[in-house]
């Protein structure tokens, strides 16, 4: 059934309306980080792609931003996952860098789970981010994963990033 245009609407202001008032936008909190997310983000102190550590004393003008291998309708549930986070260094405008984050977003995905695999091996599990992207368990093969960390340990992470 649609909805009459004479129901009355919930409205802070309508005195009549037995709906609680919304929410205005200014008393709106921003969402709350998912806790997984929050204790992988404030456990790795170096970018997963460059090494470039950022201790509270030495963070410049750049900074650590959390990358999700994962888009779209799959990014909400890859936020629980650290299997399918990366920490990545930012842009940092003063010095004109343009960290690895701008780079590795735009990776195939075999190339963003042979990093992780390669930095981050304890929280490296192919299958499950395939689960969260909602793909075949055969989109990408371990076969070309690892040929992609054989390919890294060749080229050196720097050479690597803009391949
Ligand atoms: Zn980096």
């Amino acid at each position: 059934m649609k909805p009459s245009r004479l129901t009355p609407k919930a409205h802070p202001d309508n005195p009549y309306s037995t709906m609680p008032p919304r929410s205005k936008p200014m008393n709106r909190r921003p969402p709350t980080e998912p806790a997984a997310r929050k204790k992988f983000r404030k456990g790795v102190w170096l970018c997963q792609c460059c090494g470039k550590r950022f201790d509270r004393s030495d963070e410049g003008g750049q900074s650590l931003e959390c990358h999700e291998m994962a888009s779209g309708g799959s990014r909400t549930a890859a936020l629980e996952h650290p299997e399918c986070l990366l920490m990545l260094c930012g842009v940092d405008l003063k010095r004109g860098l343009l960290g690895c984050h701008k780079v590795v977003q735009d990776w195939p995905l075999d190339k963003q789970l042979a990093l992780k695999k390669w930095s981050d091996p304890e929280r490296y599990d192919r299958l499950l981010v395939l689960k969260v992207k909602r793909v075949a368990s055969t989109f990408v093969t371990e076969e070309e994963v690892d040929a992609r960390v054989e390919e890294l340990k060749r080229h050196g992470v720097g050479p690597w990033l803009n391949q």
